[in-house]
């Protein structure tokens, strides 16, 4: 594995620290090392020619596949012009452009004006949510609402790594560590029916959220921690329908709406986080459009540029920027590389392609195939839940259908298949032991059911089944 003459895993793990990464696991040299030398479309290979579907788009951001011509050819394009000036004092030629794209796509699901929003250019997915968490947090001091502090967010939350960001979030594992640092946010259970405390039928093969029974109390569950906090609450921050990183747990239709309505109705902000879910992951241009919502501030990030470059944006309800006007409430807020000419151009290029106009109905014909193989799933015993939304895959693992009974989670038994895929040509990562395909939106139809062979052969060889 050299690249040149160099011994790339012994440079890589000489210097390098990676993300969510354990050392020791990855500093055993018997632990092979995958080096990504090149891609096209939804295959990846490594720098020893070995080819591999890249089955959870490069964690979740990759939307039209590698080297799509059109964003490669607005990337060169822009290069040739200019790879990054300031955007303090200065505009530039593209993110007024992708502003606008942006806000027209607000206006259209919400009805309204472009101009009642208002975007907000930062790098990442956790940029986008920590500017959206200052923004509503000044916004209460410049309206005489200093009372108004208190955020509100769901169990298993996962909003990314800054301060800010892991304050909302509710994730043992990534944010226990941190506890002291960070400020207070209030919990509410997330509402996963697979595992909901208030679903009382019994375990069927098929979507928990279909056959579950129970009475909202998921939403009472909101309802009995707002309510009393009234005008202390400051925002309902969530990632709309599918908490991602929490496990894939896919919400019940009507939760969003229902609890949006009721924080808005107590005059606190909504702030959905659609970093995952945005830009038709879950069939729909933003997830939110599955509902009646109109949230105040939306976090964009992984597939604003179709996976390419980092940019991020959080998209403001004018009526609230309009409290930021005076040079004493300017927001003392950004980033060096704020309005990057090279991450527009190739979020242009792929909002572009999400344009076309056969696009929703080509979309909805593969998430079609994809929920078809997830079915194929339940043949196996260790599967306790197939969930589907848009062109996200779900399979939760259980050592028990009856009782729903988890691994322990030391097996790493969702880790094991991951790496079994591998030995079958496909790359995805598991959240705990639920499996994820998230296909680039351009797998053809034989790719995506390599994919799904690919993983049910891996799940045999870990958890044989018979
Ligand atoms: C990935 C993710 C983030 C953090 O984004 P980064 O770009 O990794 O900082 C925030 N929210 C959700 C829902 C995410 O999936």
């Amino acid at each position: 594995m050299q690249a040149g003459n160099r011994d790339i895993p012994s440079l890589d793990r000489r210097f390098l620290w990676h993300p969510f990464t354990a050392l020791d696991l990855w500093l055993d040299e018997g632990t092979p090392m995958t080096v990504i030398a090149g891609g096209e479309g939804c295959v990846l290979e490594d720098s020893e020619g070995n080819r591999f579907l890249d089955g959870n788009s490069s964690i979740w951001t990759n939307l039209h596949g590698h080297r799509h011509p059109k964003i490669s050819e607005a990337i060169a394009a822009q290069l040739g012009k200019i790879a990054h000036s300031s955007f303090l004092g200065l505009s530039n030629e593209l993110a007024p452009l992708l502003a606008e794209r942006l806000a027209v796509s607000m206006a259209d699901l919400t009805g309204g004006a472009p101009d009642a929003w208002r975007v907000f250019l930062s790098d990442d997915g956790s940029t986008a949510i920590e500017a959206a968490i200052k923004i509503v947090v000044q916004f209460f001091q410049q309206t005489g609402q200093q009372e108004r502090a208190v955020f509100v967010s769901l169990g298993g939350g996962y909003h990314g790594d800054t301060v800010g960001a892991m304050s909302v979030g509710h994730s043992p594992v990534f944010h226990g560590t941190y506890k002291d640092l960070l400020f207070q946010s209030r919990e509410i259970p997330p509402p996963g029916c697979y595992r909901c405390p208030h679903n009382r039928a019994v375990p069927e093969k098929g979507d928990a959220r279909d056959y579950r029974r129970c009475q909202w109390e998921c939403v009472a569950d909101f309802e009995k921690t707002v309510v009393p906090l009234g005008e202390k609450m400051a925002a309902w921050v969530i990632e709309p329908r599918v908490q991602g990183a929490a496990g894939m747990i896919m919400h019940p239709a009507g939760y969003l709406e229902k609890t949006c309505a009721l924080a808005q109705s107590l005059g606190a902000k909504v702030i959905l986080d659609e970093v995952m879910t945005g830009f038709f992951r879950t069939g729909r241009r933003f997830a939110f459009a599955h509902e009646n919502v109109k949230p105040d501030l939306v976090a964009l990030a992984k597939g604003l540029t179709g996976g390419y470059l980092p940019l991020a944006a959080t998209v403001i309800d004018e009526s609230m920027a309009a409290e930021f006007r005076s040079i004493e409430r300017t927001f003392y807020h950004g980033h060096s590389y704020t309005g990057n000419q090279l991450g527009c151009a190739a979020a242009l290029a792929s909002l572009d392609l999400l344009d076309e106009p056969e696009f929703p109905a080509l979309l909805q014909v593969k998430a079609a195939r994809l929920a078809e193989i997830g079915a194929g799933f339940w043949s196996h015993p260790n599967v306790g839940d197939v969930r589907r939304e848009g062109m996200i895959l779900a399979i939760e693992l259980v050592e028990d259908f009856a009782t729903r009974k988890a691994f322990a989670p030391k097996r790493r038994i969702g880790a094991a298949v991951c790496e079994a895929a591998k030995r079958f040509g496909l790359l995805t990562r598991p959240v705990g032991d639920v499996l994820l395909l998230m296909p680039p939106y351009c797998a053809a139809d034989e790719q995506l059911e390599e994919m799904g062979n690919a993983l049910y052969l891996a799940l045999c060889t870990v958890c044989p089944a018979a």
